[in-house]
């Protein structure tokens, strides 16, 4: 068996050995020549803590078609933006059962790794996929399935499940993306895929949580960007009855939700395709046709809500134009003359004073919208759940831990203007990196410390800091965010940046306008503050912040829902919502509580990282822009990770796994070692008999330390012999 032993290396190694090494390798091996371009584990970069070289051989590699490289572990890959010929059944194949680093770098590797980690031995897996817009994440996430997909079981009932999981993507694709100007199939929400196995292997269910879609789209959209791909879909898509029945037009123009930004169809996208592709996986998950009527009942409705005007008649506002107001309340199933109502009029029930007024114009747009965008995140919540009823495993007994979480989730943000949601998306990168280290630099470090391993420490950047400072009870951002929203009186986006700098101006990772140093005073203005975040720094403005986190919308406007024909739409707005005395939590707060949730389930799992990095902004195959790649390198912290990877071992074992693995390859642990001490000693006299060197490995309290994979790759081919 030919093993890659140019990746086998990691751990402690001087450069001069890795050079050896390498150049040995490259004597050797003619079969791996096509991957000769860099090094396939940045561990053997000989300059490792040089970022020049690190992305020159991110470069080379990817000049090459060679998009996967790792350090130790974790999976780094550079979109190629063309499709390559590396994820065939073959590939499947030729990864499954491997050892880790026996092959080129993959994402098969990666999976087959965590894959067998999960049904050997007993371990909850987590797959966290991070990258910036573009970077590949979703496509990563493909991949994964596709592989879980092809190597686990096949019987009927499995098959169907897995049927399932493969098409509930294009579902949530279809209403969770769009086309952005950094990528023509942007994920506009976070996506945690849990699968389920039995414990053989074959997967019986999924669970999928959905964090924080862009809602704020589906009303408005930049220049060059669409509105989520399903309404183009259904326009283009959908038969002649079909649109008679919805009193659709195909002409985009028609609809002013679809005009803002790129008003027409993208040469990437078949959206017509894509809806047939959407209906017939909408019916491969059991959706009846009366759900599927309705789902696009509730999309037709919003392109009509989109169209209705108002006029102002003596400072209120009227509806100007009725028959629309009349069609979207028969798709919705509620009664138009009451949704005319709640579209112009404000109720407001202050303790049994209960008053209604009419709107004035600009708040009847503003209840329109918010309306739109309310119907459409809780369908698309709706749709996640009633997936999620379809992927429910039938039979849940002994598969508690065998669970594959994937997850896909947006990556740092830093644009020209940064607002709400790049303040929550960064939070969760932050709560990421926190997990990051937690999981792996930190439980490396603290494992030598306990096991009484002689170690160096390594230095890293603890984020805590910063996740104290915008989470912390009472005094964090977000406290300060939502007791301004709460606040009686008129609080204003500019009393809670007050209130902000009131509090906070002395934090080291806070930076408000009147306290900075003179070149970023240059660049700020007076409605921002600024964090230095790990990742780097970022400049928020406070415009809207109190609005989308109050993310109102007006109780005559749920009220009518609540009452809807349309099935969806009724379950979506509960009357108990209605009746409830508590406010609403805060839009923050609820992705605060579910970001929380989110580690506690990463927490208890055996993490695999694949960080995506995106080589241009052009989405082209041929250029790779190095200035653009080594701002991502920085900020998903490969540096960091690399320097703690090179400092450590690459293997351990408990005792008893060990010694129950190969205690057959000497006499004195075979068929049980007897002597003194337990299991450790066994190891102790085991690895003697083996003729281990003693800097190949260390003796720790409870497990044995390895220094190099090849190591237990040997020990490993002389079991299987
Ligand atoms: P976002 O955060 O905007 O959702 P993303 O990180 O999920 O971005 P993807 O949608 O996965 O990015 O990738 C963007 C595009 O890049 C894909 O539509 C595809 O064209 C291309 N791409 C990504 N990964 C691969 C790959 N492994 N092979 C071929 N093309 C790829
Ligand atoms: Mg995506």
């Amino acid at each position: 068996m030919y093993i890659e032993i140019q990746s086998l290396i990691c751990g402690l190694m001087e450069d001069k050995d890795v050079q050896d090494y390498t150049s040995q390798i490259k004597m050797e091996t003619g079969l791996h020549e096509r991957d000769r371009a860099g090094v396939q584990d940045f561990v053997l970069l000989e300059n490792y803590q040089d970022d020049g070289a690190f992305i020159e051989n991110l470069k080379k590699r990817f000049q090459e078609n060679l998009i996967y490289t790792y350090i130790g572990q974790v999976l780094v890959s550079v979109n190629p933006y063309k499709q390559l010929p590396i994820y065939t059944a073959d590939h499947v194949k030729a990864y499954r059962n491997k050892h880790f680093y026996e092959m080129p770098p993959h994402i098969f590797a990666v999976t087959d790794n965590a894959f067998r980690s999960l049904i050997e031995e007993n371990r909850g897996q987590c797959v966290l996929i991070s990258g910036e817009s573009g970077s590949g994440k979703t496509e990563a996430s493909k991949k994964v399935l596709q592989f879980i997909a092809a190597c686990s079981g096949n019987q009927t009932t499995v098959e169907g499940v897995k049927d399932r999981l493969l098409k509930s993507n294009p579902v949530l694709e279809a209403f969770g993306n769009a086309k952005t100007n950094r990528n023509d199939n942007s994920s506009r929400f976070g996506k945690y895929m849990d699968i389920q196995f039995d414990f053989k292997g074959a997967p019986i269910g999924g669970n999928i949580l959905n964090y924080l879609l862009e809602k704020s789209r589906v009303v408005a959209q930049m220049g060059g960007e669409r509105n989520f791909h399903i309404f183009y879909q259904l326009l283009a898509g959908a038969d002649e009855a079909l649109l008679q029945e919805l009193r659709l037009e195909r002409a985009l123009d028609r609809y002013s939700y679809l005009t803002d930004g790129l008003n027409g169809s993208v040469t990437s996208i078949n959206d017509a395709d894509s809806f047939k592709q959407v209906q017939q996986a909408l019916s491969v998950i059991d959706f009846s046709q009366e759900e599927q009527r309705e789902i696009f009942g509730i999309v037709a409705s919003i392109l009509h809500l989109g169209n209705v005007s108002f006029i102002e008649v003596e400072g209120n506002a009227k509806v100007n134009s009725r028959d629309l107001v009349v069609t979207a309340a028969r798709l919705l199933g509620v009664n138009a003359t009451e949704l005319e109502a709640a579209l112009t009029h404000r109720t407001i029930d202050a303790r049994g004073d209960v008053v209604t007024s009419p709107l004035i114009h600009e708040l009847a747009i503003y209840a329109r919208d918010a309306l739109a965008k309310a119907v459409y995140d809780r369908l698309f919540s709706w749709l996640v759940q009633r997936l999620n009823i379809s992927l429910q495993a039938k039979e849940t007994r002994g598969a508690r831990n065998n669970v594959m979480g994937i997850l896909d989730i947006y990556g740092f943000e830093i644009f020209q203007k940064n607002s709400f949601e790049q303040f929550c998306i960064n939070f969760c990168n932050e709560k990421l990196q926190q997990l990051f280290i937690e999981l792996t630099l930190k439980s490396e470090q603290d494992e030598y410390r306990r096991e009484g391993i002689e170690w160096i420490p390594v230095e890293y950047f603890d984020n805590k800091v910063i996740c104290n400072l915008i989470e912390e009870k009472h005094k964090g951002i977000i406290s300060i965010l939502d007791e301004e929203c709460l606040r009686p009186g008129e609080p204003t986006d500019k009393t809670f940046l007050e209130k902000l700098t009131q509090k906070l101006a002395q934090h080291h990772h806070y930076v408000c306008h009147e306290k900075a140093p003179a070149h970023i005073k240059k660049i700020m203005l007076r409605d921002e503050f600024r964090l230095v975040h790990y990742a780097g720094e970022v400049t928020y403005s406070v415009n809207g912040f109190l609005d989308k986190n109050n993310d109102l919308l007006f109780r005559d406007l749920k009220e009518t829902l609540s009452k809807a024909g349309n099935g969806i739409v009724r379950s979506c707005f509960p009357e108990k919502e209605l009746r409830s005395l508590k406010r609403p939590e805060t839009a923050i707060t609820q992705f605060r509580a579910s970001l929380n949730n989110l580690m506690d389930i990463l927490m208890c799992k055996e993490p695999s990282y694949i960080r995506c990095i995106k080589p241009n902004d052009l989405q082209t195959a041929t250029v790779f822009n190095d200035e653009l790649v080594l701002h991502q390198v920085k900020y998903l912290g490969l540096m960091e990770n690399l320097r703690v990877r090179r400092a450590g071992f690459a293997y351990r074992r408990t005792y008893e796994l060990f010694l129950e693995r190969y205690k057959s390859l000497s006499k004195s642990t075979w068929p049980n070692y007897k002597g003194p001490g337990g299991p450790k000693a066994g190891v102790q006299q085991l690895v003697k008999d083996l003729g281990w060197d003693e800097e190949k490995y260390r003796v720790g309290e409870t497990k044995l330390f390895i220094r190099w994979p090849r190591t237990l790759f040997d020990t490993e081919d002389a079991y299987q012999e």
